[in-house]
């Protein structure tokens, strides 16, 4: 009885912050997917403001460290244009993927990019949990037979989504080598969706965050209809905890910073939450 009370409690506040945050993210998000922090180096060009009906955007390079890039694609959501980042790692063998650009056509420029800017062969793509601005392109990375590694929760979301294949090796392997480089992974728990994992570089100290993780400027917790409000805040205490010497977070939107990322996250959730 008291279980079922806590539990109809729960989904009850789960219904109105999802109400609240469908209202705040349609209006708020434009202003704050356009803005620049200064010490970011932005390739070819700088943003420009995105309207409601701009025209296709192309893939963005951020250089975070020699080694590591940002690769910062543009895709729809509600009618509007947001942009999202993933990462290029490079590495004495080849280079690492997070994610893919959130377009099939910004897929294409991103394998462009790497082979025009770095030279390098891709060893293998992470896909950080089952939503489209993840994983677009995995059908073209499979194509090209480079193997797309996830956790096993995510595969499974992926296929019942119609997102495409993964590799489930994750769960048994959290740790994957590339030349000099190694790539860790990390499931939290439930956080922006049930699989959201988040990558650690331990050569680098910069961790990607992915949609668990929101930019310093987010005033709302973006797209929420697969989060569980009530646990996001432990899933990043947890990851906050694992990775106090982060020296980079990257979040899955916006703005790349330092650990005050996951800070601010707990910040919106709480007065989300209560
Ligand atoms: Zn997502």
């Amino acid at each position: 009885m008291v279980m079922w009370f806590v539990k109809t409690k729960a989904i009850q506040i789960s219904f109105l912050g999802i109400y609240f945050l469908l209202g705040v993210f349609v209006s708020g998000c434009q202003r704050q997917i356009v803005s620049e922090s200064p010490n970011q180096v932005t390739f070819p060009g700088s943003i420009t403001k995105l309207s409601e009906n701009s025209s296709p955007q192309h893939l963005e390079w951020i250089k975070i460290k020699e080694t590591v890039w940002i690769h910062k694609s543009f895709g729809n959501f509600l009618g509007k244009t947001y942009e999202s980042n993933g990462l290029v790692v490079l590495s004495s063998r080849g280079v690492v993927v997070i994610d893919t650009p959130w377009t099939e056509s910004q897929t294409e420029e991103l394998f462009e990019g790497i082979k025009t800017k770095f030279q390098k062969e891709i060893l293998f793509l992470i896909v950080t949990h089952a939503h489209d601005d993840r994983m677009a392109g995995v059908t073209q990375f499979q194509n090209r037979n480079i193997p797309v590694y996830s956790t096993s929760l995510t595969s499974k979301l992926a296929k019942e989504k119609g997102l495409g294949k993964t590799n489930p090796i994750l769960d048994l392997q959290t740790r994957v080598s590339a030349g000099n480089v190694s790539v860790e992974i990390f499931f939290p728990g439930h956080g922006h969706s049930p699989d959201n994992i988040v990558v650690w570089l331990p050569n680098t100290h910069i961790l990607f965050g992915g949609c668990l993780v929101k930019a310093i400027d987010a005033t709302d917790l973006g797209n929420v209809k697969d989060a569980n409000l009530l646990e996001w805040e432990n899933a990043v205490k947890r990851v906050l905890s694992r990775y106090p010497d982060a020296e980079v977070v990257v979040p899955g939107h916006g703005n790349w910073g330092k650990l005050d990322l996951l800070r601010h996250t707990i910040r919106l959730l709480v007065s989300t939450n209560h």
